[in-house]
């Protein structure tokens, strides 16, 4: 295998950090001295970024940051990449690095879940009376997911707790294990399982599932489909064994893995869609979206709207007939 020339880096680090914005201020001209690109949140509790840059300048910043007492032992994802995954470079100050939308945050350096190694985990998965919960969004799991895991219905982290405790009966008892992208947003969330009595216990994958996709014992088995990134990549390959697609079109359920945005830029849904399908649906979410003043998709073709409402005819029939 020949070694790509970009790498994307993605970390994050709960740790008291005294002023946000000024060290916002400092890491963002540290960044572009390296030349990164990327998105990076900063909040009293920690750090949280991602990354892309030359093999030297991701080298040239992880030990900037290792030279730094609070940030010396980050555990670092560290993907292979063909060039810069991101356009731009942000350092953002954040009340929070993540958002669970508590009124009484977690500080998951107090209170969080059993930390699992990829092969804890593993093994932890095929026990019984283990309920395994997605913590990330709906769309998310979708394109891919442990095998049996729970899909919350939620189109954002924050929406997480509500949604737990309105199914708070299903967990009871039960050994939960969560996992997340990097690992982040489960150090919280299994923090507050944990302090509002859910389940028997608590596991989190440590290090999330970048980490379950490397590990050379695991190889990422029993995950489907694919990982949701958000950067250019869009999606990265997790099981090293075998491939399961479980993504579903948007417009006619087949399977597929690959995501385009709704063309009405006030909605920018994304939605998983064969290629071949984005012309005949507008490459829309919904009618609404079709007749939007400012649709790309009928802006790219020059469309009338009298060509519009005939395609909304074509599609209703479609619609209508696989009912
Ligand atoms: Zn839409």
């Amino acid at each position: 295998m020949t070694q790509k020339d970009y790498r994307v880096l993605l970390y994050y680090k709960y740790i008291a950090i005294e002023d946000p914005v000024a060290f916002a201020e400092e890491h963002l001209a540290v960044c572009q001295e390296i030349g990164l690109l990327g998105r990076i949140l900063v909040g009293y509790e920690g750090i949280n970024g991602t990354v892309s840059g030359t093999i030297e300048q991701t080298d040239t910043y992880m030990n900037h940051m290792k030279a730094d007492p609070r940030f010396s032992d980050i555990m670092w994802k560290i993907d292979e990449a063909e060039g810069h995954t991101f356009k731009k470079m942000h350092v953002r100050p954040r009340r929070e690095i993540v958002h669970l939308g508590l009124n009484d945050d977690i500080n998951p350096l107090e209170i969080t879940g059993d930390y699992l190694s990829p092969k804890e985990f593993m093994e932890r998965m095929q026990e019984d009376n283990t309920v395994i919960i997605d913590a990330r969004n709906d769309y998310e799991y979708d394109l891919g997911h442990f095998r049996g895991a729970v899909r919350p219905d939620i189109e954002n982290f924050r929406d997480l707790p509500a949604w737990m405790e309105a199914h708070k009966e299903d967990f009871a008892n039960k050994k939960i294990l969560t996992y997340c992208t990097g690992g982040i947003r489960c150090e919280k969330f299994s923090g507050w399982l944990k302090r509002e009595g859910y389940g028997e216990s608590v596991g989190q994958l440590h290090g999330g599932i970048a980490t379950y996709a490397k590990d050379p014992e695991v190889k990422g088995q029993l995950w489907d489909g694919q990982m949701f990134v958000f950067d250019r990549r869009r999606s990265i390959p997790i099981n090293q064994v075998e491939h399961v697609i479980v993504g579903k079109d948007f417009f006619t359920g087949e399977p597929t893995e690959r995501y385009t945005n709704c063309a009405n830029p006030e909605c920018h849904k994304l939605m998983l869609c064969e290629e071949k399908h984005e012309s005949f649906y507008m490459r829309s979410c919904s009618d609404e979206c079709r007749r939007a003043e400012r649709n790309f998709f009928v802006e790219e073709n020059s469309w009338t709207k009298e060509q519009i409402e005939e395609q909304i005819a074509k599609i209703a029939e479609v619609q209508n007939s696989s009912l």
